[in-house]
């Protein structure tokens, strides 16, 4: 094993997640959303292993990362393409059998012309709704007008996106899904999709006919204290040099840290080079079996200090230290640096080795 950061991808955590996820659900059908590299996780393996056990709906951000999908899992499943249709790539779309997610008048118009010249696409395309986000989608006002607009080419789904799942109180939640509702008495007989991993906790108003889970996948969100969800990934470093420094002495850049009482200081090998952010200087942790080890300085580009000190008889050099994991919890990890799991995750750099468990 060579002494650099990890990250073992627990695939099969990925998969009871989606499956617990699921079990959550009335009625309703789970899709994965797997964009950003399945949010750092490794978008060919982790789409295989969803697909090899049943999961039938994904999602993607761009058609490129369809064309990856496609290319891994075959022929037999949904991809959807969120951020929509780009008028360059309607043979991406074809080849791949890439579903379209129309989010503006400017992409129906695209996607108008392409049936239009070369006929219907062979997994149909999806509409999305604006219905209080305010960032992607159509004008929930125009649902009277699309819906004449799109006779005899009906769209295969309807979608729209929750600004506030992760606060189950927010008025956003209930007047975003009323808007939903004014939508759905337009397309009748259209399945529609509203919930993100969050919105499945939401209540079963907000799960219509298929949710979209990402973030819970890999037991983060709201999902991440929930029973039975589990890491994605396990991220760990390896500690390269060991000293004992005194009261007085100050560690790392800037000597941000001004030590009170001898310290154990551990360096490790793990930086913001590697995706573990800056921002957790003196907030963050490690974890050392079960004993919380402070991040002590500055992180560094390819190192971190910790303060080994309670430690002591565990710590070596050569020993991995657990940065995120059945130990160290993404959000909680996530909240030290001012971020949220989503970012940490998709963060992380080609320079951690990623091992698929
Ligand atoms: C990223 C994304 C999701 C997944 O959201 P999570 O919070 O990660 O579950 C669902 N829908 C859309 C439109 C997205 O952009």
């Amino acid at each position: 094993m060579s002494l650099r950061p990890r990250a073992h991808i627990h695939l099969d955590h990925i998969v009871e997640n989606w499956k617990t996820i699921r079990s959550g659900l009335n009625n309703s059908q789970c899709a994965v959303v797997l964009k950003a590299d399945a949010y750092g996780h490794g978008l060919e393996r982790v789409g295989e292993a969803l697909h090899n056990n049943g999961c039938q709906h994904f999602f993607v951000a761009y058609g490129f990362e369809g064309e990856i999908l496609r290319k891994h899992i075959g022929p037999h499943a949904v991809i959807y393409v969120l951020n929509g249709p780009d008028r360059a790539e309607e043979r991406i779309y074809r080849q791949y059998a890439l579903t379209p997610v129309v989010n503006s008048s400017q992409q129906f118009q695209t996607l108008v012309d392409w049936l239009q010249t070369n006929g219907k696409l062979e997994r149909g395309y999806a509409l999305n709704f604006d219905t209080g986000m305010n960032r992607l989608g159509l004008p929930g006002d125009d649902a009277a007008q699309l819906s004449e607009a799109t006779r005899g080419l009906d769209p295969d789904l309807i979608m729209s996106h929750l600004a506030c799942a992760d606060d189950r109180r927010h008025d956003l939640n209930a007047a975003q899904r009323d808007r939903l509702t004014t939508i759905q008495s337009f397309f009748p007989d259209i399945p529609f999709s509203f919930a993100n991993s969050d919105g499945t906790l939401l209540g079963d108003g907000f799960h219509l006919q298929l949710a979209r889970a990402g973030i819970g996948l890999f037991g983060g969100g709201q999902h991440a204290l929930k029973p039975g969800i589990k890491p994605g990934l396990t991220l760990e470093a390896p500690v390269l040099q060991l000293r004992l420094a005194k009261a007085g002495e100050t560690v790392g850049y800037g000597a941000t840290q001004t030590l009170t009482k001898e310290t154990l200081i551990a360096t490790v090998a793990m930086g913001y080079g590697d995706g573990f952010p800056r921002a957790a200087s003196n907030t963050g942790f490690a974890m050392i079996d079960d004993i919380r080890c402070p991040i002590i300085g500055r992180v560094s580009m390819d190192l971190t200090t910790i303060d080994v000190t309670q430690a002591g008889h565990l710590a070596r050099t050569g020993v991995f230290v657990q940065f995120l994991g059945d130990r160290a919890d993404l959000e909680e990890q996530a909240a030290c640096a001012g971020t949220i799991g989503y970012e940490l995750t998709t963060g992380l750099t080609s320079r951690v080795e990623r091992l698929y468990e």
